[in-house]
């Protein structure tokens, strides 16, 4: 259900290309920072460094093992700032590779998410939540998936050359 259909076959994107899910990845973080900022510095601060260690957590778990290694790929500060930090890996891409990205977005919102829990704030849970579907949705449906060559991914459409 979540492998979409094929698009076009891009190696790399453009921020036109990716406009949509760039726009809501910067909302995220801004919401989750913007919800942080009624409380603690404590949290902000804790908000910052976990968005800063998912990046070498998805270049190392991730990002070295894609077909789009040191390309402008379908997220910003991903593929193409990889090759700066880690050498690519000739390993197969996997579900353990979709493991760790998973953790790396896992440590993006786990502190919003806890406060939103804890004070019930349900209209900035709603809007968060919504911003982060949004995003994966336009990710996985509409600009990255569809039209992806790491063909080695298990969301990657069928077709293949
Ligand atoms: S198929 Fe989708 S999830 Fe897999 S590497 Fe390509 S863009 Fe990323």
């Amino acid at each position: 259900m979540l492998i979409t259909k094929r698009k076009n076959y891009l190696t790399e994107f453009s921020l036109k290309q990716k406009l949509v899910p760039t726009i809501l990845f910067v909302l995220l973080f801004l919401v989750g920072l913007v919800i942080l900022l009624q409380y603690e510095l404590l949290y902000i601060g804790a908000y910052l460094i976990l968005w800063l260690v998912s990046y070498p957590v998805i270049y190392a778990g991730t990002c070295r093992y894609c077909a789009n290694y040191g390309k402008p790929c379908p997220i910003i500060l991903e593929g193409g700032m990889v090759h700066w930090v880690f050498d690519r890996v000739n390993k197969p891409y996997g579900m353990m590779q979709l493991i760790w990205a998973s953790v790396a977005y896992l440590l993006r919102i786990v502190v919003p998410f806890i406060i939103i829990i804890q004070n019930q704030l349900w209209t900035w849970g709603i809007l968060y939540g919504a911003t982060f579907i949004g995003f994966w949705f336009s990710h996985l449906r509409i600009t990255g998936c569809p039209n992806c060559v790491n063909y080695q991914c298990p969301l990657n459409p069928g077709t293949k050359y």
